[in-house]
C-alpha cells in the first residue's frame, strides 16, 4: 500500500506527531484530495486542546485544505481527478433533516460534520472529505493563496455579504489580524465606507493599506465615541476573541446596526436600552458552505483580495502552529506539503 505523512495530534492536550499512514480510499459519495496547502486556524486548538466534545483522537486537523482531487468514490458525478479543490470548515450536511429542508445547512441535526473535527483534515499529504463538502479552486488563485480564504476569507466575506449594509454605508472591522486584514479588503471591495479598528499606531499603517478609509486606535481612542462621530455603523464585524473589546466597540451601532459576531470570546457586555431605542442588533455569523466558499474564492479573484501569509512545509507542524498561537504571525499561517 501507498502511504502518506500526516500531522496528527494523538490524544487531547498532545503535541503534533508526523506519522506514516496509507493513503485512505474515498468511500461512496467521497473524493480523495492530494493536499497542497492548508492554512492554520485559531479554531485548529479545538483539536489540539480537546474542546470538542466527543472528538476522537488521533485526528489531522486542518479546515482551510486546498489541493488535487486524485480520486472519487462510488456515486460522485460532480468530481473528477484532476481539479483543484478546497475544503473548509463546513463538512458535510445531511440534506434531510428540517433544518435542512430549511436551507440552515448549518445547523444540521442529524449529520453536521466539520472538517479536521469530524473526519481527518488537511494537515497532511492526502485527506478524504464528502463531496458536498469541496469547493473549485480558480485556476487564478495559488494553492497557498487559496487555503486561508477556506475559513478566514469565507467567514468575513459571508458575514459581509449577508449583513444588512449597503453600498457606501459605514461598515467597521474590529481586529486586524488573520479574519480582520480580510474582513477590511472585502469590505472595501464591497463598497462599504470602511473602518479599521485595532489596537496601536501601526496598524493604523496596515489599514490604509488594506483600503481602509479610516483607522480607530482603540488604545487611544474610545472607538464607539469615534464610529459615532463618522454617523455610527450600519454593520461592525467583530473578528476578535477578547469579550472586553468588543464590548468597547458594540456603541459604535447607528440605528438599525448590526453587530456581527466571529470571533468566539467567552462574554461579552451590551446595553440593552441602546440596543432596543436605535432598533440595534447583535448576531452571530457562522462561516458558510462550500458554495459559499467557492463564492469568496471567485470574489477575490474578482477584485484582487489576499491573504497575507506565513509559509511553513508541514514537518514544521509545530512551529508553525505555535506561530498562529502566538498572535504574532502576520496574518495567516499556511503549512505546504511540496506536491
Ligand atoms: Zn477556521
Ligand atoms: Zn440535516
Amino acid at each position: 500500500m501507498a502511504k502518506m505523512r500526516v500531522a496528527q495530534i494523538p490524544r487531547a492536550g498532545g503535541s503534533f506527531e508526523i506519522v506514516e499512514r496509507e493513503i485512505p480510499q474515498p468511500g461512496p459519495g467521497q473524493v480523495r484530495i492530494k493536499v497542497q496547502a492548508c492554512g492554520i486556524c485559531h479554531s485548529d486548538s479545538l483539536v489540539k486542546e480537546g474542546l470538542w466534545p466527543g472528538l476522537q483522537y488521533p485526528r489531522v486537523p486542518g479546515h482551510e485544505a486546498v489541493g488535487v482531487v486524485d480520486a472519487v468514490g462510488e456515486g460522485v458525478t460532480r468530481w473528477k481527478p484532476g481539479q483543484r479543490v478546497g475544503v473548509g470548515w463546513h463538512g458535510g450536511n445531511c440534506g434531510l433533516c428540517d433544518a435542512c429542508r430549511n436551507g440552515d445547512f448549518f445547523g444540521c441535526t442529524v449529520a453536521l460534520q466539520v472538517t479536521g473535527i469530524s473526519f481527518d483534515g488537511g494537515y497532511g499529504e492526502y485527506m478524504v472529505a464528502p463531496a458536498i463538502a469541496v469547493a473549485l479552486v480558480p485556476e487564478e488563485l495559488s494553492s497557498v493563496e487559496a487555503a486561508p480564504l477556506m475559513c478566514a476569507g469565507i467567514t468575513t466575506y459571508n458575514a459581509l455579504r449577508n449583513s444588512n449594509a449597503r453600498p457606501g454605508d459605514l461598515v467597521a472591522v474590529l481586529g486586524l489580524g488573520g479574519l480582520g486584514h480580510l474582513g477590511v479588503q472585502y469590505a472595501v471591495k464591497m463598497g462599504f465606507k470602511t473602518v479599521g479598528i485595532a489596537r496601536g499606531a501601526d496598524k493604523g499603517l496596515l489599514a490604509k493599506k488594506l483600503g481602509a478609509h479610516y483607522y480607530i486606535d482603540s488604545q487611544t481612542q474610545d472607538p464607539s465615541a469615534e464610529m459615532q462621530k463618522l454617523g455610527g455603523a450600519k454593520v461592525i464585524i467583530a473578528t476578535v476573541t477578547d469579550g472586553d473589546a468588543m464590548s468597547a466597540a458594540q456603541g459604535g451601532l447607528g440605528l438599525n446596526g448590526t453587530f456581527m459576531v466571529i470571533g468566539a470570546a467567552q462574554s461579552m457586555a451590551a446595553s440593552p436600552l441602546f440596543l432596543l431605542l436605535g432598533r440595534r442588533s447583535i448576531k452571530g455569523w457562522y462561516s458558510g458552505t462550500a458554495l459559499d466558499s467557492q463564492d469568496t474564492l471567485a470574489f477575490s479573484v474578482l477584485t484582487g483580495v489576499r491573504s497575507m501569509n506565513e509559509v511553513y512545509p508541514l514537518e514544521r507542524v509545530a512551529e508553525a502552529y505555535e506561530r498562529m498561537e502566538s498572535g504574532k504571525a502576520r496574518f495567516r499561517v499556511v503549512l505546504t506539503t511540496g506536491q
